[in-house]
């Protein structure tokens, strides 16, 4: 089979890979869809290590092909529609056991598409324990998205501890951003979608903003405090790495605001901020129990995640899927087999 790989110098490569075999507790998953997320772009231009070797992207979703010795029935069975949560841990250390293999307390773990193969491939190998079971009514494409970047949405909202009832700013509105205000939305925050490119602007209404702001076109402490009558932000989501002073500066007292965007920069003195009452937090991706409540979601609330994407590719266009995606001016792409 054929694997995009990323040599780390802001190309890809098409490589040939045999076909895997699933080990001892293991399952080969028939890739339908594997997303490109932002993240990608780290590893696509060498800012982060990785093992240039192995086989790209984080978002795999499709069907059990193959499984392994030891797998049980109940665990996977050929045909069965999955997701995969990227990371394997341990399995049995406390935080693997509360679903979160990428905090792993005994070994150093292994993650997708940077330590061992991805899913922009045809087929890739998992432990069986990464499957996570796909409900009905979602797609392919959506349970790819879920897998990261909309799973690191969702994930950031619960580590803030909900958002009904507030008045939620969104910073960036890429695939992680547009996540956020379709999340906050549906959970009753009045959202503000920001970005700096008024065509990654375009869909956020759609996806239920109530306020849309060009921070390039228009002062964004001005437009939000205008909003709140001059309350400012409840909460703030700063989702492009790029904007931490804006998170601050929109930010109302007793406000909360987590970080997700990297490489993300953002300062501040205890003297400065201390009498607003903040809280801030960061938010890496989110656990395999919250990307399954997640995708359990989506469908309850017939959320538009397939609507995330703009662009769709074969592995056949690598080369032009990633050159397009790194100029960060339109939504999400992913890779469809058949
Ligand atoms: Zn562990
Ligand atoms: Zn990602």
């Amino acid at each position: 089979m054929k694997g995009i790989v990323f040599p780390g110098n802001g190309t890809t490569v098409l490589e040939d890979f045999p076909d895997p075999e699933p080990g001892h507790g293991e399952v080969v998953v028939k890739i339908r869809a594997s997303g490109m997320c932002g993240s990608d772009l780290h590893f696509y231009h060498g800012a982060f290590d990785f093992d240039r070797s192995v086989i790209q992207g984080h978002e795999p979703c499709g069907e059990v092909y193959a499984v392994g010795a030891g797998v049980d029935p109940a665990q996977a069975t050929v045909g069965d529609r999955v997701m995969i949560h990227h990371y394997f841990g341990c399995g049995t250390c406390r935080r693997c056991r509360a679903g979160w293999p990428q905090m792993c307390e005994t070994t150093p773990g292994k993650t997708m598409a940077v330590h061992v193969n991805g899913g922009h491939a045809a087929f890739t190998v998992v432990p069986v324990a990464a499957l996570l079971p796909m409900p009905d009514g979602l797609s392919f494409e959506a349970g790819a998205a879920i897998g990261c970047g909309t799973g690191t949405a969702w994930g950031a909202i619960k580590r803030l501890g909900g958002v009904s009832d507030t008045t939620t700013v969104v910073i960036g509105q890429g695939p992680v951003g547009l996540s956020a205000t379709m999340f906050a939305a549906s959970m009753g925050a009045r959202v503000i979608a920001v970005d700096v490119d008024d065509r990654r602007l375009a869909n956020s209404a759609r996806f239920g903003a109530g306020l849309v702001v060009n921070s390039r076109e228009r002062d964004l402490a001005e437009a939000v405090a205008e909003y709140t009558g001059g309350h400012m932000a409840d909460v703030v989501l700063e989702t492009s790495g790029r904007a931490g002073d804006d998170a601050l500066a929109v930010l109302g007292t007793f406000g909360r605001a987590v970080f997700t965007g990297l490489p993300g920069d953002v300062g501040f003195t205890t003297q400065a901020v201390y009498k607003k009452q903040w809280t801030l937090m960061t938010s890496w991706t989110m656990s395999s129990i919250e990307q399954a409540r997640c995708a359990d979601y989506v469908v309850a609330h017939n959320l538009p995640v397939d609507e995330l994407y703009s662009h769709t590719w074969t592995i056949e266009q690598a080369d032009e899927a990633y050159r397009w995606f790194d100029k960060q001016d339109a939504g999400k792409g992913v890779f469809l087999f058949d």
